[in-house]
């Protein structure tokens, strides 16, 4: 069978690769990848962006693609799965209506409360209805946040309500475009986040392994938001009791809720959950995709094979599948160009790369792109060095080993991936 992935990123890195590993594929598509896509057997490179939706199509249609699957959320917002169902072709990810749980977090915010599934109390404005003295009356601190696609930079949490206030008008004004035109502001909850992915075919849910990522740029989850600079899996806060506080009390009634909402989900379902000190598990925002970079090192321990998975939930049939796992933990360092999150450098040259082959682990690209016979970067996360073993501690080791083999001008890396994850086991 041939395969198509949308996207560019290290996720789309991951998925290719998997991919092209199962024997019941002949060639894998990316649309349009990158210079780490591009030199894995079986993957060919297609110059068509993700964003593309009818050149998509005539793609699937011209090369005869019998699945697709979509990376990023941008394309599955915009309704990428409802215009090749249309077609006729099979697509895994949700349709555009249940795609709103990424889309919009004023959507989500209030399918949430109507269904009383646990997140944070909140208020949603537009600038025609704020009132500060709302705000005033909350408990600090506070998490103002863009309710539209913000690339995960549109949530900043403040101490004060004077912060929450300044903030939330500075999204009205168009710090993050037309994602601030409605500001959701919420109370912050204290815990331990973990990233919670599941496959669901309208009904059914299977599970993946559990991760968690770091969001800040810097060592001890210090500075500004990025895109996630490093994730590992399994996530040790998510305990087997946890997981099924998980399952009952968010996942099951969130793809009942969509369900009897007449908006069916069909995809992989991301929840970022905040799992409070006695564990209760409050969901601190939807994802319609896979995680950047949590799939990483999860589809590092994936023994199945994608291609049925995604299969069987488009045929509804996920009960009737299981997903293997390697007991092994997985670890992900993302490398990114300098000046990233904010302005990131592109066109270095990196070096070493062939060096990180040779090492065990995998080094997925992102921002990367051939030039001649260089590889140079093009965005702000360009690698991510993924090492597996017995412990997230051995993972880790494996992962800066093939990281600290690899160099461009300017490059930076966190140096303490896993840390929580490191402090459990030596705790135990
Ligand atoms: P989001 O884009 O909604 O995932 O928010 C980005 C990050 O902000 C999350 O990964 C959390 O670490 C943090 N965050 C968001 N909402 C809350 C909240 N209500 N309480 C505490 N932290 C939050």
């Amino acid at each position: 069978m041939k395969v198509l992935i949308v996207g560019s990123g290290g996720r789309e890195h991951a998925m290719a690769w998997k991919c092209a590993a199962s024997p019941r594929v002949s060639e894998v598509l990316v649309a349009p990848g990158n210079a780490g896509t591009e030199s894995e057997a079986k993957v060919r490179n297609v110059d068509v962006a993700a964003e593309d939706i009818a050149g998509l199509i005539r793609l699937a249609q011209a090369e005869r693609v019998d699945l697709t699957i979509v990376g990023p959320e941008g394309p599955l917002v915009a309704g990428i799965v409802d215009a090749f169902e249309a077609q006729g072709l099979k697509c895994f990810g949700p349709r555009q209506a249940p795609s709103q749980l990424e889309g919009s977090k004023a959507f989500t915010k209030e399918f949430l409360k109507r269904h009383r599934i646990p997140t944070a109390s909140y208020a949603t404005f537009t600038r025609e209805s704020f009132d500060a003295s709302h705000v005033r009356r909350q408990r600090a601190p506070f998490v103002v946040k863009a309710s539209g696609l913000a690339a995960g930079k549109g949530v900043v949490i403040v101490e004060t309500a004077e912060e929450a206030i300044s903030t939330a008008q500075a999204m009205f004004g168009g710090q993050f475009g037309d994602a601030g035109r409605e500001v959701v502001i919420e109370e912050f909850l204290p815990g331990e986040e973990a990233s919670f992915i599941v496959m669901a075919d309208g009904v059914n849910v299977l599970p993946l392994a559990t991760s968690q990522d770091h969001k800040r740029i810097f060592d001890g989850d210090n500075g500004p938001n990025t895109g996630g600079m490093g994730a590992y899996s399994p996530a040790p806060v998510v305990t087997p009791a946890v997981h099924a506080r998980i399952m009952n009390e968010v996942i099951g009634p969130t793809v009942r809720g969509l369900a009897g909402d007449g908006m069916p989900y069909t995809g992989f379902l991301y929840g970022g959950i905040m799992v409070a000190p006695d564990g209760t598990p409050n969901v601190i925002e939807f994802n319609c995709r896979l995680g950047d970079p949590e799939t990483q090192p999860i589809l590092a321990r994936l023994k199945s094979d994608l291609t049925v998975l995604c299969e069987a939930a488009l045929a509804g049939r996920l009960d009737a599948v299981t997903a293997e796992w390697d007991s092994r933990a997985a670890l992900g360092v993302v490398m990114a160009a300098a000046g990233y999150p904010d302005t990131p450098r592109r066109g270095d040259a990196i070096e070493g790369l062939e060096r990180a082959a040779q090492l065990p682990g995998k080094v997925f690209h992102a921002a990367t792109r051939r030039d001649g016979d260089r590889i140079v970067t093009t965005g702000g996360r360009v690698l991510c060095a993924v090492g597996l073993g017995a412990s997230v501690r051995e993972a880790q080791r494996e992962a800066y080993a093939l990281a600290d083999s690899i160099r461009w001008n300017g490059v930076q890396y966190r140096r303490d991936i896993g840390y929580r994850a490191v402090a459990r086991e030596e705790r135990r």
